[in-house]
């Protein structure tokens, strides 16, 4: 893209320098000609340029918060007290564009509460947050339940499922989240727990197409140092006491979500007790 694009200007450049040649010359006609390309030349460019910038672009206007957000940010997402003030910046307008392009449904209400919204959407951004890109696996709703439920998505009082990506089917770019679950994740800091920063890395290892614990976009020699990390991790936790929640030993998909919510919320605890794993997580996140 960039050769073509070098191409083109080196052309445009040529043809530029032409025109007062042909002029000198008394070839004016040819230079009439010459300038009439380069005025369409120039007027298509701009056309293409202003397409492509709006394909780029968030599909809506992004949500603007207000002083009283950013002030129940600060109350309610440790993640948030703890980013200086200019990444509190980059953090409110990742809120904006989420809250803008993907819509949060709150089962048996009209409309959802705006703390909801507000979970939901700082859920995403911490899971993401370091990367170069944030696109949430192009989920476009997030079904947010008012308890616990179980694995057919049905509601009982026997529940017991917290959250859930879907990977194929009519519910591919759905995520349902358990509202309490969702809020004690926020709740309690430092527990290494968080259902909704664990569900949105799923959605980070879905993206390259299969859910297999290896994140999108990881280049492919820190892929290799990850699965031998997980897999040591994984025969560790199933030996001896560690301090990875146990869940993490069920699949490399859960190890990968369970890890990250651990990364996230207790980067250095993580980085103590085993420093292989955080070193390839944070070399993930922060590759820039
Ligand atoms: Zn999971």
């Amino acid at each position: 893209m960039k050769g073509r694009f070098t191409g083109w200007v080196i052309l445009f450049f040529v043809i530029l320098a032409l025109v007062p040649v042909f002029i000198i010359n008394s070839a004016v006609t040819i230079a009439k000609i010459l300038g009439i390309i380069l005025v369409v030349a120039i007027v298509a460019a701009l056309w293409k340029w202003r397409i492509q910038t709006r394909e780029r672009s968030p599909r809506n206007e992004r949500i603007k918060l207000n002083t009283n957000d950013k002030f129940w940010l600060e109350k309610n997402i440790p993640f948030y007290q703890k980013l200086s003030k200019q990444d509190k910046q980059i953090f409110e307008d990742r809120v904006g564009i989420f809250l803008a392009d993907i819509k949060v449904t709150e089962i048996n209400k009209e409309l959802p509460e705006k703390e909801t919204c507000f979970y939901v959407a700082s859920s995403a951004i911490i899971a993401y947050w370091g990367l170069p890109f944030y696109n949430y696996g192009n989920i476009n709703e997030v079904l947010v339940y008012p308890s616990n439920f179980n694995l057919d998505n049905s509601l009982n009082r026997l529940g017991a499922v917290e959250g859930k990506v879907h990977h194929g089917g009519l519910m591919n770019n759905t995520m349902i989240l358990s509202l309490p679950a969702l809020v004690k994740g926020f709740q309690i800091d430092n527990d290494k727990k968080n259902v909704g920063v664990h569900e949105f890395a799923h959605l980070l290892d879905k993206s390259d197409g299969v859910i297999d614990g290896i994140p999108v976009g990881m280049e492919e020699e820190l892929v290799e140092i990850w699965l031998n990390v997980m897999q040591d991790e994984i025969e560790k936790l199933e030996k001896t006491k560690s301090s990875i929640p146990n869940y993490a030993a069920s699949s490399n998909p859960e190890f990968f979500a369970v890890a990250v919510e651990y990364y996230k919320e207790c980067p250095s605890l993580l980085k103590r007790k085993h420093p292989q794993l955080f070193n390839v997580l944070d070399c993930y996140f922060n590759k820039d």
